[in-house]
């Protein structure tokens, strides 16, 4: 039996499910065409496979397949959203607003465009972790031209109201751009019952390979415009340019076709999981768990420990469940989770935060065993401090 401890960080990552695989396969060697060669089969059947996952992708946020732009990841989604939007609209207005608790890969972009003179408003959140609309409606300008808000936390999985803040934005002609990396095949993605113009996507947080992502760019009602990033051959509608990754754009497809068919009784599936772990960390006093009780992502729980050192819960929990505290992309650093810390919690108990991600592979038996794991490392750590 194999002694690598429980993978429960599925908002890192996730693996490639069996059938993802097996979809990409034939596109490394016998159909390894270059989707954009128009003069042979080879090419062809390239171009055939991206067009399908264009339309899987398409009908999955309810948008068309010319909107779908590929990418490498969610990362260059946003970046390619925010600056070009930035740059597209610069003579209309500078100033954009996001959210505190958003991903780097929204937050750093931002804060370069602020290097460049550009005015970002950031919002904070509630306790609950999500935004205040009075708050949006309080931070617009004449000069707002980008409002950038996650679909769903990393960190928390907490679920921003998409519609009320799309219909806000639409109101004042303001482009609205959300990072729905954690929410594809998740929860239902509606770009025009919300009222969209951007949203940035990835493959390796549903089961499909890393290094895929795409920009969904509204066309119609209003047509965006966004400033290419990468400039070369001019594809993707001369906004990303770069030779398309066929496998990895078949891998997105089929990933997202596979987790759509499930997503109700998957959620169903990990919202019975969250529960039992939950409950059974609710024995404990001081366990708060992070983000809003309901508007959230299924597989998510995220706790944060009174009377602990973060380092000591970490070190302890490691050998038998891989798990972390803030989100992967920022654990290099050693600061605290800047989404904990918008909640309100002390660095202390910020830093005494575990995020469990919960998904397609795990079980109510390693549910079991790692809550009563955490438990025991939890209790026997209090009372090494008391002792002290
Ligand atoms: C993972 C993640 C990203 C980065 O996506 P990549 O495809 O790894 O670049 C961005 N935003 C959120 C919310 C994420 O969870």
């Amino acid at each position: 039996m194999s002694t690598r401890p429980i993978y429960l960080d599925c908002h890192a990552t996730t693996p490639v499910d069996e059938r993802v695989l097996a979809a990409m396969l034939p596109y490394f060697t016998e159909r390894f065409g270059n989707p954009s060669s128009i003069s042979h089969v080879y090419g062809w059947e390239a171009e055939a496979a991206v067009k399908q996952t264009r339309e899987i992708l398409a009908t999955a946020i309810n948008a068309t397949p010319e909107e779908i732009v590929f990418t490498s990841g969610a990362t260059e989604a946003n970046n390619l959203a925010i600056k070009g939007v930035a740059e597209a609209y610069f003579q209309k207005g500078q100033h954009i607003i996001t959210v505190a608790t958003e991903h780097s890969a929204v937050l750093d972009p931002c804060k370069y465009l602020k290097t460049l003179g550009f005015e970002i408003t950031i919002l904070p959140v509630q306790k609950d972790g999500l935004i205040d609309l009075t708050e949006l409606e309080k931070a617009f300008r004449p000069e707002t031209v980008l409002v950038s808000v996650m679909a769903a936390n990393n960190e928390i999985g907490v679920l921003q109201p998409l519609a009320e803040i799309g219909e806000m934005c639409r109101d004042r002609n303001i482009i609205f751009h959300t990072d729905a990396a954690q929410a594809i095949g998740k929860i239902p993605l509606d770009v025009q019952a919300m009222k969209i113009d951007l949203m940035s996507l990835t493959a390796h947080k549903v089961y499909g390979p890393k290094g895929i992502g795409a920009l969904y760019v509204r066309r119609r009602n209003p047509r965006v415009q966004l400033a290419p990033q990468q400039h070369g051959g001019g594809h993707e509608r001369g906004m990303r340019s770069g030779t398309l990754y066929t496998p990895q754009i078949v891998g997105f497809g089929k990933a997202t076709e596979i987790a759509l068919a499930e997503q109700i009784t998957e959620n169903q599936r990990l919202t019975q999981l969250r529960q039992r772990l939950r409950s059974q960390l609710s024995q404990l006093e001081g366990i708060h768990f992070n983000g809003h009780p309901t508007q959230r992502l299924a597989g998510n729980l995220n706790i944060s420990v009174e009377g602990v050192d973060g380092a000591a819960l970490l070190l302890g929990l490691q050998p038998i469940m891989a798990v972390s505290s803030g989100s992967a992309c920022s654990s290099a650093t050693t600061a605290p989770s800047h989404v904990l810390t918008a909640l309100g919690h002390s660095e202390k108990l910020a830093y005494a935060s575990v995020r469990f991600g919960i998904g397609r592979f795990n079980t109510p038996e390693e549910i079991d065993i790692v809550a009563k794991h955490a438990i025991a490392t939890i209790q026997s750590l209090r009372k090494q401090t008391t002792l002290v």
